[in-house]
């Protein structure tokens, strides 16, 4: 049914900008033209235009349009491509038009130009994504860099390079994303940006608020392996403060089950990988003198944390 569709001009009277709309009826290509140049219905005026009937459905190559007097700027240069055009030195410009996809060129060596400008910045962004990501692996070793198939809409590495005043080409912006263990929400990202002068020296890493916790015991506990025996010995300290956190042997062994004479022997193991240290003088909630016992480091808390983030998400996932 195309054949019967005509051709008009649908053209915004505020700033001339015009399209070639093919419809049957003007309402129709009022409408049509009016939202593909942003305008709204009573702002456009519309004419058929049977001379572009013959390109019915659209759209019009720009070579055709420039046979009727219509102009547009070059994709690559952006000089005015208009008939009769000048350059700066009075000549009349003599185009080569080149029409490839969307994009229009004046001539075939602007469009080779344009490429190959297009091929360079493409290049330095791929560089600066893979410097971002090895940045990014050496600072915090142990997180996965996203990119590639799991990478979403929202999660591809991304690069902005373009060239400053003098020419050169600069990044603007790169940010790369990636995964860690015991992340729940979204992907954690990594990111520089240039102000005026250079791009950030340090860059920015933002975790979603959710995993902030996650992120932080990972970082600092992520790389202890522990044993099964290891891990059960340190829910020990399970609901346990900071402060006041020190168990003897005994207490060890009846919060975890375990037998006393491994308990011994697997919290030295764990003092030795610095999550647990010891401590003598110990005294009870009623003041009674309770001997020596172990309390967890710093690391050792980190170590707990991640280890009950991890044991409440294997909860909810089944
Ligand atoms: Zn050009």
């Amino acid at each position: 049914m195309s054949g019967a569709l005509k051709a008009y001009v649908v053209q915004d009277e505020s700033d001339a900008h015009a399209e070639v709309v093919f419809a049957r009826l003007n309402a129709a290509a009022r409408r049509i033209g009016a939202n593909k140049l942003d305008s709204d219905f009573h702002s456009v005026t519309c004419r058929r235009a049977p001379e572009f009937d013959h390109c019915s459905p659209g759209p019009v190559p720009f070579t055709t349009l420039f046979e009727y007097g219509w102009w547009r700027e070059c994709d690559g240069c952006g000089v005015r491509i208009e008939d009769g055009a000048y350059d700066d030195d009075g000549n009349v410009i003599d185009f080569d038009i080149v029409e490839e996809a969307a994009a229009v060129y004046c001539t075939p060596a602007c469009r080779v130009r344009h490429v190959a400008e297009h091929a360079r910045v493409k290049r330095a962004e791929v560089r600066a994504i893979k410097v971002m990501q090895a940045r990014l692996l050496r600072e915090h070793p142990g997180v996965t860099v996203i990119g590639g198939d799991e990478a979403g809409r929202y999660t591809r590495p991304n690069a902005y390079v373009s060239r400053d005043k003098a020419g050169r080409l600069r990044i603007r912006q790169v940010v790369v994303h990636f995964d860690f263990p015991g992340r729940r929400h979204g992907f954690g990202s990594f990111r520089a940006e240039r102000d005026q002068s250079h791009l950030d020296r340090k860059p920015a890493l933002f975790v979603p608020f959710g995993d902030k916790r996650a992120f932080e015991a990972w970082r600092k506990a992520g790389s202890l392996r522990l044993t099964a025996l290891q891990r059960l010995l340190l829910a020990a300290w399970v609901g346990m403060g900071e402060e006041f956190g020190c168990l003897t042997f005994n207490a060890i062994a009846r919060r975890s089950g375990v037998d006393r004479r491994l308990v011994r022997r697997g919290i030295r193991a764990l003092a030795r990988k610095g999550v647990t240290e010891y401590h003598r003088g110990l005294w009870t909630d009623e003041g009674e003198p309770a001997g020596s016992g172990y309390g967890l480091t710093p690391l050792g808390w980190a170590a707990l944390d991640l280890q009950q983030i991890t044991a409440e998400q294997g909860d909810s996932s089944c």
